[in-house]
């Protein structure tokens, strides 16, 4: 049975800024100890007064104009009231009635996803189930660190055709967050998903707060299936919240979905309305740093690369891009260098989850390594068990061959075997004697006297024909 699906998704993504939404905590909670990074603003205490973070707002028309959407110029806050122990102030700061960016749009292939709107709010509080999860855990704890970290919501209209779409959108939506500067996905539940799907028309069912793209589209596949089952047995899809459970790879009810109007939004008048001008937004359009699919197109061009190579560099990561970019400035051969970075290079680090900033290789020694290649010093095969060990180690391609298929100059090799020779008269006569523990002897004084520079089969040719 084929099923008609249809899934839309709201995604918040964490901003990077230096403070809060709006007040002057850091945003970042990497090693703070739980509530020690709050402020009566953020904590909600009576007779606090928020201020708005000029760079979250930045951030927000970046990411706008990033997914082309258009800006509006008069935006402001309103509170979302609800009473959950993550919002101590009883409302999150968000925006509603007026985002900063409405109608952008994005193409994955041949589908286009529209995007709905971009606003930016304040995250709750972090709660910690303790032995569980939301479902079934007996106590919860509170940490108000992040209560207050600026928020950038993007939410599509429900254009997505499968779980799989959704997750290479959400794959390049990180990418271009990642380009344009705003967004760490090293920090701990930076991106979260909630995802709307309906089947063949029925009712939709929100599954909330999904992290990781995996789960993403595991979450989705699984209320397919679970979705059709209830069609089978003719029981209609209820309007309702989902959780997902990632261990057991399910969703569970949460609570019959709400609307939005339920939460009675109120402007807050605590904020002033926020004039983001002609000129302002011109100018954060012309500093926009170049974003994923233009550099592909670049690389594509000034390259000479194809797109599957151009786009697999791109879409690695921006430190992927760079790297690749100032090895080229060093080996001036870029599909060699493209060829070596993703069929070997990039396999390496994904099979241990590493990027490529944070390894021990450097452009400048990867450029060596290709020029040993090319200069016929480490042959091609040989390069290739190398490399494991260069990205490993991060050690200069030259001194990690030491001992190994390294050609040295032939002429000199044969006047240090001459030498050895002339000093171990006692091993040469063993040798024409026939004991083969001598030849092992003789190409190993050989090695030593070459800083173990020299390939010893080419020794012990030199040897034997020396010695005949
Ligand atoms: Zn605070």
């Amino acid at each position: 049975m084929t099923s008609e699906v249809m899934i839309g998704i709201e995604t918040h993504v964490q901003l990077n800024t230096k403070s809060k939404m709006f007040c002057s905590d850091p945003s970042d909670q990497k090693d703070a100890e739980p509530n020690s990074n709050t402020c009566p603003i953020c904590l909600g205490m009576p007779g606090s007064k928020p201020k708005v973070n000029k760079v979250a707002v930045k951030y927000g028309v970046l990411v706008g104009l990033a997914l082309n959407c258009s800006i509006n110029k008069r935006v402001f806050f309103s509170r979302k009231a609800y009473f959950y122990p993550d919002l101590s102030k009883n409302f999150q700061i968000t925006q509603y009635e007026v985002p900063i960016a409405v109608n952008g749009k994005v193409q994955l292939g041949t589908n286009t996803i529209r995007i709905r709107r971009v606003h930016i709010e304040e995250d709750p509080a972090k709660l910690i189930y303790s032995g569980g999860d939301i479902t079934n855990s007996k106590g919860v704890l509170i940490d108000y660190n992040r209560a207050g970290v600026p928020l950038a919501e993007i939410v599509t209209e429900p254009d997505f055709k499968s779980p799989k779409e959704v997750r290479s959108f959400l794959e390049r939506l990180s990418s271009i967050l990642e380009y344009l500067g705003v967004y760490d996905s090293t920090r701990e539940m930076s991106l979260r998903v909630d995802a709307n799907i309906s089947i063949n028309g029925g009712e939709r069912v929100e599954v909330k707060n999904i992290t990781g793209f995996e789960n993403v589209e595991k979450a989705l596949s699984y209320e397919i299936v679970r979705q059709n089952g209830l069609a089978r047995m003719n029981v209609s899809v209820q309007r309702e919240t989902r959780h997902f459970d990632a261990e057991m790879r399910t969703t569970k009810s949460l609570r019959k979905k709400e609307y939005e109007d339920d939460y009675g939004y109120i402007f807050d008048p605590d904020l002033p309305m926020v004039n983001l001008g002609e000129d302002y937004v011109l100018n954060i359009k012309s500093s926009m740093p170049e974003l994923p699919e233009q550099m592909a197109r670049r690389f594509e061009a000034e390259y000479n690369i194809n797109e599957y190579y151009a786009g697999v560099i791109v879409y690695a990561g921006k430190d992927m891009a760079k790297f690749f970019e100032d090895t080229v400035k060093l080996h001036n051969n870029p599909q060699i260098v493209a060829n070596w970075l993703i069929n070997y290079v990039l396999k390496s680090l994904n099979w241990r989850s590493e990027r490529i900033s944070n390894s021990k290789i450097r452009p400048d020694s990867f450029a060596e390594f290709l020029d040993m290649i090319k200069n016929g010093e480490i042959t091609e095969r040989y390069a290739k068990e190398l490399i494991k060990k260069y990205v490993d180690t991060g050690e200069s391609p030259k001194s990690l061959i030491s001992g190994g298929a390294k050609k040295v100059d032939k002429s000199e090799l044969i006047k240090i075997v001459a030498s050895i020779i002339d000093s171990n008269s006692e091993a040469v006569a063993q040798f024409r004697s026939g004991r083969l523990e001598a030849l092992q002897f003789l190409i190993g004084q050989v090695l030593n006297k070459t800083q173990k520079q020299a390939d010893p089969k080419e020794i012990k040719e030199i040897i034997e024909s020396s010695l005949k």
